[in-house]
């Protein structure tokens, strides 16, 4: 019997008791041996949510169930469509049709192309096709099923289901940044994509927690969220999906990627949080909105 690469780690799967489910699709830092790309490794690194499931790890303890990335998110973004890819960017035809979005023509799309801050070329040579797929079959599908299935177990289980999805971001827009470049960003942002992949009071009670503790907060700006929270959030059906990124500024040294002192008070403001939400997924007097 063969074993395949390290892709993932599902933490509190025995201890659960909520319908909560966390999950961290950045934050992996084992790089591939096949992944040769020629960037800077310090300029590669930034593509990561570096130290995000740690932060988070709490959430274990107050009930919730926690999915966590080990690869990294430069070698294939499972934050991605399989099929946003640029047919240009590929030495061969991959087996599917390909939308590439315009994270794709960014060079952020499924296999990045591109390195932060400035752009610069991320590989010497296409990927070829059966890169491409061996990415998406052996690290992007893995991951993507694993966080469905803790999703449909909650919602089979509790018959709703509430979802963190964990990031973190700059504290700068770069020139890979929707904003411009420069610009500060706040302490948190949260993004339910206009308001479509939760019940609006999921973030609601999250800005007002994390507000309360003297943190600023956005709400869809200038992330709103992406694949992960619009392919499982469908608060019609009971299933909640929330986006949110924690500003690097507050717990890393962004150049060396090292916790910095603000480290243990964002780990214990998100254990907090996590106990905040064990009692409002349970909160008998919440309207029922499943
Ligand atoms: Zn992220």
């Amino acid at each position: 019997m063969t074993h395949g690469p390290a892709v993932l780690e599902i933490l509190g799967a025995d201890t659960q008791h909520l319908p909560l489910v966390f999950d961290s699709p950045h934050s992996g830092t084992d790089y591939p041996a096949d992944f040769r790309p020629i960037a800077d490794p310090a300029l590669l690194r930034m593509a990561e949510d570096t130290h995000v499931h740690t932060l988070f790890s709490g959430a274990v303890d107050a009930g919730a169930v926690m999915l966590h990335a080990l690869f990294p998110r430069a070698y294939v973004d499972t934050n991605r469509a399989m099929d946003d890819l640029d047919p240009a960017q590929i030495d061969g035809t991959l087996p599917m049709e390909l939308r590439p979005s315009v994270k794709s023509r960014d060079g952020i799309g499924l296999c990045w192309t591109r390195v932060p801050p400035d752009g610069a070329p991320m590989y010497d040579r296409p990927l070829t096709a059966e890169q491409v797929m061996h990415r998406i079959t052996t690290y992007h599908q893995p991951y993507q099923n694993a966080l469905r299935d803790l999703l449909d177990n909650a919602h089979a289980r509790w018959g709703q289901v509430w979802h963190i999805n964990c990031h973190s971001m700059p504290h700068r827009a770069s020139a890979m940044s929707p904003e411009p470049p420069g610009t500060t960003r706040a302490d948190f942002v949260l993004g339910d994509r206009d308001g479509t992949t939760c019940a609006p009071e999921f973030t609601e009670t999250v800005r007002t927690f994390i507000a309360a503790r003297g943190f600023s907060v956005r709400v869809n700006d200038p992330y709103k969220g992406v694949e992960l929270v619009r392919a499982n959030g469908n608060p019609a059906a009971g299933r909640h999906s929330l986006q949110v990124e924690i500003n690097r500024r507050l717990y890393m040294d962004e150049a060396t990627r090292d916790p910095n002192d603000g480290f243990a008070a964002v780990q214990s403001l998100m254990s907090d949080l996590a106990v905040h939400l064990a009692g409002f997924v349970t909160d008998p007097s919440r309207k029922q909105t499943a």
